[in-house]
């Protein structure tokens, strides 16, 4: 069964390219009956905190990435990465070097002089344990110095690595903490990992990691290192590029399902199919779809996909997505009655809306109380005569069948009369129902505020 993981270190918030690894591990396992769990990789306990730990777990919610069982915490397993550092050293794969920080620079500096860089080779490698001083030591990984170590990579193909390049790794410090690079091979294959999906920048990682496998006699997960995602200008990701953190996202109002479309086509692709459900995506997904090139944020792509989102959301479901929207904005919350006519008007509002946002702004006559407040073309499109109309209108409307066959005659029929085109009746109702004269259309505005509200806001605009 395969199972993934996604080990953010809770450093700061949930980025765009932390989402999007996410996105990518949560796709694979959900698509193959499998487990996406979740690690905290807080080992570094100067810049981990609990904020963003929180922030990090509330922005894979929001995009519901949900993992499976509790999350591990990496910094909680210190004495297992010991453990197994010290079952190393007792296997012959590991060695205990007494070299001071002192001696380790002179190494290099003498590396340096002879114009070679040199990776640090420790004079305890294969001492003799009845040498051994009484002061403190790291543990070492006895690391093979010929050959080549070859991470075979889902996405980046076949890397091959010099061993002579790499250094006997740190596994154990001197005050018993574990490395980073020990930590990881540990706890992945503690948990169960079959399949380490992660940003290309841990590729180099790779080979030293499986070195800890290959010691410890364990299965080497399988490798898939995904590109970086580069800003619109092609550029590396960066604070000048703005809404790095998912959270931003959230609030510019895009639904999670538009966003989980677009993240995954970041950097992978199922033939030209732009739009999908996360069910096609997680039926879809697979490693070999993923690209080696970087993919690059593009907002008008965000925004057209989100648009298309929202025109296929269930109306009850957007409605309760928008609510959340709203809280996480830090916006008034709908009232009760709001919320009703948002539904029974959902079919026109997420008609050619593209965020949360433009769907609001489509609600304004709903969110507007009596008197409606008016713009500056309303107040225009409301001069004596279409006042004048307004007023012949409003009795009429006491009796009429409130639906759009009965009202589109009556309201016809009032414009053929004074000979206007509807469209010149049109303004100034929607200046009375909305108080602006772009809105959703008359018809649907009247219908959904009912027969009450209409003629009073008709009412306060002829007065
Ligand atoms: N904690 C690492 C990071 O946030 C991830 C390491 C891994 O996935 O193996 O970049």
């Amino acid at each position: 069964p395969v199972v993934t993981r996604f080990a953010p270190s809770p450093t700061g918030y949930l980025h765009i390219g932390g989402a999007r690894t996410a996105l990518f591990n949560w796709l694979y396992a959900r698509g193959r009956g499998g487990k996406f769990l979740l690690r905290i990789e807080d080992t570094d306990r100067e810049r981990s905190t609990d904020e963003a730990t929180a922030a990090i777990l509330q922005g894979l919610t929001w995009l519901g990435l949900d993992w499976d069982g509790e999350p591990i915490t990496q910094f909680a397993r210190k004495d297992r990465h010991a453990e197994v550092a010290y079952a190393m050293l007792a296997s012959g794969k590991a060695y205990k070097c007494f070299s001071t920080q002192e001696e380790i620079n002179a190494f290099r500096e003498e590396a340096e002089a002879r114009g070679s860089y040199a990776v640090f080779q420790s004079p305890w490698r294969g001492a003799d344990p009845s040498t051994y001083p009484d002061a403190p030591y790291v543990i070492r990984m006895l690391a093979p110095r010929d050959g080549e170590t070859i991470i075979q990579d889902e996405v980046q193909g076949t890397v091959t690595v010099q061993n002579s390049a790499l250094d006997d790794m740190i596994c154990l410090r001197s005050d018993g903490t574990p490395t980073y690079m020990l930590a990881v091979v540990v706890d992945d294959h503690d948990m169960g990992v079959t399949h380490v999906v992660r940003g290309v920048e841990h590729l180099n990682n790779a080979a030293r990691q499986q070195m800890v496998y290959d010691a410890m006699g364990w299965a080497v997960p399988v490798w898939a290192h995904i590109p970086l995602i580069h800003g619109e200008d092609g550029k590396k990701l960066s604070k000048r590029h703005g809404a790095l953190g998912v959270h931003e996202y959230q609030v510019m109002g895009y639904p999670a399902a538009a966003m989980r479309n677009y993240l995954a086509r970041l950097g992978w692709s199922h033939g030209d199919d732009e739009f999908f459900t996360s069910d096609q995506a997680k039926a879809w997904f697979d490693l070999a779809g993923i690209n080696k090139a970087p993919a690059r944020l593009d907002f008008k792509k965000l925004q057209h996909i989100s648009g298309l989102h929202i025109a296929a959301g269930d109306n009850a479901a957007l409605l309760h997505e928008l609510q959340a929207f709203m809280a996480a904005a830090g916006l008034t919350p709908l009232s009760a009655a709001q919320s009703a006519l948002m539904e029974k008007g959902m079919d026109s509002l997420k008609d050619r809306a593209k965020t949360f946002p433009d769907l609001l702004d489509k609600a304004q006559f709903i969110l507007a109380n009596r008197p409606v407040p008016r713009d500056e073309a309303a107040e225009k499109a409301l001069d004596p005569v279409s006042r004048g109309i307004l007023r012949e209108l409003t009795p009429r409307l006491q009796t009429v069948n409130w639906t759009k066959e009965a009202l589109e005659p009556v309201l016809t029929e009032l414009a053929a009369a004074h000979g206007l085109g509807f469209g010149k009746l049109a303004a100034p109702l929607r200046a009375a129902l909305a108080g602006r004269t772009v809105s959703p259309s008359v018809y649907d505005m009247m219908l959904v505020i009912g027969r009450d509200e209409t003629i009073g806001r008709l009412q306060d605009a002829a007065a």
